[in-house]
């Protein structure tokens, strides 16, 4: 196909369009990709995922799903077996370097289910990854597909991926990460037409690196607090040294853990060869060593160090990044439209990546489902902006709490007030926050609407009425032309 900036204009008459839904090609299989495909599979919305590694490798640590997600997850048809396979959380314990307990943040409680409609669970990333990648057809993944460029107008979309092939439909999703190929394509284009708001071609920046993995699994023996049936989240932070790190149970009697050294700027510096790394093992070894000493809080007398987990984890499965963090403003133009960490990159100590990323492609799968058959390009980008109303806000809020929750694991006089401030702040603030945090819970409006009816209410989900509104104003259309 050769695409064509005005093939098909804004205007097109409505009474001779054939029942034709687009065409989505979605970019990078993370969390954002594979929840976007598995919606627009529900849908019936045809798609194709574009992921550029080889192979599937369990990299990562752990996600924490609080209530905002558990309507998804039910609408899905997989709460039982997201259930067997994570752990509750009820509490996070911050502790200091002599393994004692400093303060504990709740982060669920003993009525959850009836107050938000479910428990905090932790999951191990690779576990949640599996269990969503398997609801996909195999034939819709396409592995080794590095993006490399695209190109889109009035009739379409296509990318070209390292390997020489070329791929095409009528709208781009950008769901590869931080460093996105498909952001940087799409601001390239906005940039030369003087439409990229400045902060937008800014760098991204990074201020911590974090080491993350998971163990092998492990008896009591090894680590006391494996049998315990709740989760057991402790982050010890480094006196004297800028680092923070934590360990969390999962169910799989294995322990994901993630260390954050807090970069200076000179450090960063050094560090900026790091930048376009991933989740891959690269220079991970170093950083292995460099921490091996440093204390854990594992349950029963034994005193465990990281040198511990390290050495219970394949080392191939140990990855070091570089954590950036940016909310961008543009999130789409034309056809292109950009989910999960492609359009906003949050500190991973707020433990919000992988909800946002979901519920990016929750509100993106309503507007996408909404669009009328063989929609215009004028349509797309209509529907790309109400996606992104609908989210920003809520990305926003995420992204300073994110900051906040960094800073608490942080060192310096900001930190400390943090920590301070979490240690003591009255229940009723903490109250507070939860809650207003848990009436943001996203549906897809395709599927049947969850039933659970918790005591904290959802807020208002514009995206759910979409359809309904796109239909309305399509028969208005036809009825006006037809006068
Ligand atoms: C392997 C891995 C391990 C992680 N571990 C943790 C963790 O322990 N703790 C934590 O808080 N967060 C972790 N994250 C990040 C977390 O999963 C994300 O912040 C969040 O889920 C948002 O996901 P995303 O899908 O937007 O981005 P990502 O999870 O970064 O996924 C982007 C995907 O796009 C692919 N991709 C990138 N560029 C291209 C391209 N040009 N062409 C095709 N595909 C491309 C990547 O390979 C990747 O699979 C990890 C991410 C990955 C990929």
């Amino acid at each position: 196909m050769e695409i064509n900036p005005t093939a098909i204009n804004s205007k097109h008459d409505r009474m001779v369009t054939n029942a034709k839904r687009p065409k989505v090609l979605i970019v990078g299989a993370g969390l954002a990709g594979l929840t976007l495909a598995l919606l627009l599979q529900k849908a019936n919305i045809p798609y194709e995922v574009f992921e550029r590694a080889q192979q599937i490798k369990p990299l990562g640590s752990a996600i924490v799903l609080t209530s905002q997600t558990s309507p998804l997850i039910r609408q899905l048809g997989l709460e039982e077996e997201f259930n067997s396979l994570s752990k509750v959380l009820t509490t996070i314990n911050v502790g200091k370097e002599n393994r004692q307990i400093d303060f504990e943040i709740a982060v669920g409680s003993k009525d959850a289910i009836e107050r938000f409609g479910s428990e905090t669970r932790l999951i191990a990333r690779p576990v949640l990854y599996d269990l969503l990648l398997r609801q996909i057809p195999k034939e819709h993944v396409h592995l080794g597909k590095k993006v490399l460029t695209t190109k889109q107008g009035g009739n379409g979309v296509l990318i070209r991926c390292s390997d020489g092939t070329e791929y095409e439909g009528d709208i781009l999703a950008g769901a590869d990460g931080a460093h996105s190929a498909v952001r940087q394509n799409l601001y390239a284009v906005l940039k030369e037409e003087n439409k990229l708001p400045q902060s937008d071609g800014e760098a991204l920046p990074f201020i911590n690196v974090c080491l993350v993995g998971q163990t092998r699994p492990l008896t009591v023996e090894e680590y006391p607090d494996i049998e315990k049936e709740e989760c057991q989240f402790n982050r010890v932070v480094g006196e004297n040294k800028p680092y923070a790190w934590g360990v969390f149970t999962t169910a799989q009697r294995t322990v994901a853990y993630s260390l954050v050294e807090f970069l200076s700027m000179e450090t960063s510096k050094e560090d900026e060869s790091f930048s376009n790394s991933e989740w891959g093992p690269e220079a991970a070894a170093v950083m292995c060593e460099q921490v091996r000493d440093f204390p854990i809080i594992a349950g029963g007398d034994k005193k465990f160090t990281v040198g511990d987990l390290v050495d219970w984890t394949p080392k191939e499965y140990i990855s070091k990044v570089m954590l950036e963090e940016k909310v961008f403003q543009t999130w789409g133009g034309c056809r292109t439209v950009l989910l999960g960490d492609a359009c906003h990159k949050f500190n991973p100590s707020g433990g919000a990546g992988a909800t946002n990323a979901m519920h990016d492609a929750v509100i993106l799968a309503n507007y996408i489902d909404a669009l009328p058959d063989h929609p215009t390009t004028d349509d797309i980008e209509k529907a790309f902006l109400a996606y992104k109303n609908d989210r920003i806000q809520w990305v926003e809020d995420v992204f300073e709490q994110s900051k906040l929750f960094r800073s608490m694991v942080d060192r310096g006089i900001k930190a400390t007030i943090v920590r301070f401030i979490l240690k003591y702040a009255p229940a009723a603030v903490m109250k507070a926050r939860n809650e207003r945090q848990a009436s943001y819970k996203p549906q897809a409006a395709f599927l049947p609407l969850d039933e659970v009816d918790p005591l904290v209410k959802a807020v208002y989900q514009p995206s759910l009425h979409a359809k309904a509104q796109a239909r309305e104003r399509i028969a208005q259309e036809k009825s006006a032309s037809s006068l």
